[in-house]
């Protein structure tokens, strides 16, 4: 559930029957997320977050509700530009190169920019939308060498090698941006 408060922004509150009193944390998007024993109302909620708002101010790194609102609205917009454009980009090559995928998977992982997995699935961070073409081009040849070898053995590189000449110089430039959105 979520609460709004004036101050906070939107407040996670998660019922856990577990939990016998309530504990304030900073979920992953910044926001500030409490977690309070099952039948808490929201009124009670409430309650507790407004007797517990100094300690919340001086303990917990949260982000300001006008950035986390910011931040949403990026990832939506670049989400939107992925689903046009990654899986028809991926599409092509595969055509090109004669791969044959099951799925394509937008993420928006914050440590990786894509990934292949056995059942043939790839996933593509929806952040390469923010790379400069070639790099974005290199990711997705990167795991589409993946469906050949599962690893990062001397045939998979020579695999990607093939398809993407400068690919040594386009993994060393990746290391240079970061694929949190
Ligand atoms: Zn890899």
């Amino acid at each position: 559930m979520i609460i709004f408060d004036k101050e906070f922004g939107e407040v996670i509150v998660r019922k856990n029957s577990l939990s016998r009193g309530v504990k304030f944390s900073v979920s992953t998007s910044g926001r500030l997320s409490m977690s309070v024993p099952k039948y808490t109302s929201d009124f009670l909620a409430k309650r507790f977050l407004n007797s517990n708002r100094q300690a919340i101010r001086d303990k917990l790194p949260l982000k300001d509700p006008n950035e986390q609102r910011a931040r949403d609205y990026k990832k939506k917009i670049l989400m939107k530009k992925a689903k046009d454009y990654l899986p028809y980009r991926l599409e092509y090559y595969a055509k090109l190169y004669g791969y044959s995928y099951d799925k394509c998977r937008l993420s928006h992982a914050n440590t990786r920019w894509g990934s292949c997995s056995s059942n043939r699935t790839i996933s593509l961070n929806i952040g390469l939308m923010n790379l400069p073409e070639v790099l974005r081009d290199y990711v997705i040849l990167h795991e589409l060498a993946h469906l050949h070898h599962m690893d990062h053995s001397k045939a998979f590189w020579s695999e990607v090698a093939e398809h993407d000449r400068n690919f040594k110089i386009h993994e060393k430039r990746l290391k240079h941006f970061s694929p949190g959105v």
